[in-house]
């Protein structure tokens, strides 16, 4: 399942990670030296997770390739060298460029998973940068293998290679993450650039704020109505946000548009996103997550549209919602709007990596 495989992907990836920054750290940055490190991690089972398959073939990827490896991160931009990054960033980006130039994984989520990383174990600065150096590497990878990577001379093409994670029929998508990490607004650019994309209209108790149009925003009932709904099955999910209001999906307009070969995006909370998860095994979920915790604060104290006891209450909701980035099928980092719009395009199929605008 592309869910267990990503979080244990990314298990491996930081495993991965463990060999290629103790070889810098001992100034055993040779090919040799990294294989017989990697050996050893191998066979060692200590309290830590084994390197297994797949951490184990990017590190040999890098050990097999350093140097050009190695010169790709150095021409990637004029503005960087490895020699000045601290030992955590070189070895991210590192081992994601080795990933993304020998392994011919898919491109969104390999950077996205690195990025993640460097969240976690490095300064805040250094997901946007680790970022930046990926896409740059993929970008000149890409430009100088078109038409004969390994991958498309072994006949997996990129479409191919998506339909390994995400079936080609996949058309029924669902946007999760934190409250205020930005799922309204990514959501609302990508529907700005696919109009024909099909957005479900939750059913809410809560009010409507200035501006929300009745059956656009929601469709906004009293409990009395929700709770009819409930009772007669309308709902494909529902669930008590942040303790206050109840959310819903209506099933009946999804089950309409998925019938009629629409491609389908959920906008919803966890709880929603995990009971859909367990009633529609064809469902493919992507989590949002914040590039830090500082910028989900801020977001949420700039919307403005929540009191200081609301705006504390959906924080601590949050805290809890992060952690639960690793049950999804992809997470993406909302950093730059319309990067991560494309992002989440690419994603649902909308956007092809190389023609955007298609649908
Ligand atoms: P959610 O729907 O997840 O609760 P919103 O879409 O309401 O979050 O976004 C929360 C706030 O963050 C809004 O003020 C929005 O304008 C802002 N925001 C969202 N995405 C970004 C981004 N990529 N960069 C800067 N601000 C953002
Ligand atoms: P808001 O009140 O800010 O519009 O939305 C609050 C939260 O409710 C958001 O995190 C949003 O994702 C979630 N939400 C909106 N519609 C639904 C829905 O139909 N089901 C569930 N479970 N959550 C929803």
């Amino acid at each position: 399942m592309s869910k267990r495989k990503s979080t244990a992907r990314t298990t491996q990836r930081r495993r991965a990670l463990d060999v290629v920054f103790e070889a810098d750290e001992r100034d055993l940055l040779r090919p040799d030296d990294l294989e017989q490190l990697l050996n050893e991690r191998q066979v060692v089972s200590t309290a830590q997770v084994p390197i297994n398959q797949f951490g184990s073939d990017i590190v040999t990827a890098y050990a097999h390739h350093m140097i050009d490896v190695d010169t790709m991160i150095e021409a990637s931009s004029e503005d960087w060298a490895l020699s000045r990054m601290n030992a955590v960033d070189r070895s991210i980006v590192r081992l994601g460029s080795a990933e993304l130039m020998y392994l011919n994984h898919e491109r969104a989520p390999v950077i996205s998973e690195w990025a993640n990383i460097a969240r976690t174990l490095s300064t805040d600065r250094s997901v946007g940068f680790v970022m930046g150096v990926l896409n740059r590497v993929a970008d000149i990878h890409e430009d100088e293998t078109r038409g004969e990577s390994l991958g498309a001379a072994m006949g997996l093409d990129s479409t191919t290679r998506d339909a390994d994670r995400r079936p080609e029929k996949q058309r029924f998508f669902v946007l999760t993450g934190p409250s205020g990490v930005g799922k309204g607004t990514v959501e609302a650019a990508v529907r700005a650039m696919y109009p024909d994309l099909w957005i479900s209209t939750s059913v809410t108790t809560r009010s409507p704020r200035t501006g929300e149009v009745d059956g656009q925003h929601y469709f906004f009932v009293d409990d009395a109505k929700f709770d009819q709904m409930i009772a007669n099955g309308d709902l494909l999910e529902w669930a008590t946000v942040h303790g206050t209001h109840r959310y819903g999906t209506p099933k009946a307009a999804v089950r309409d548009a998925l019938g009629a070969g629409k491609t389908v995006l959920l906008e919803i909370d966890l709880d929603g996103a995990r009971q859909i998860r367990a009633s529609e095994p064809e469902v493919y979920e992507i989590f949002l997550a914040p590039p830090t915790w500082d910028t989900l604060r801020d977001r949420l104290a700039g919307r403005g549209t929540e009191s200081e006891d609301e705006r504390e209450r959906r924080l601590e909701t949050a805290k809890v919602e992060l952690a639960a980035e690793s049950e999804f099928d992809e997470i993406v980092i909302n950093d730059d709007i319309d990067r991560t719009a494309h992002e989440v395009a690419r994603i649902m199929g909308l956007e092809k990596p190389a023609a955007s605008g298609e649908n």
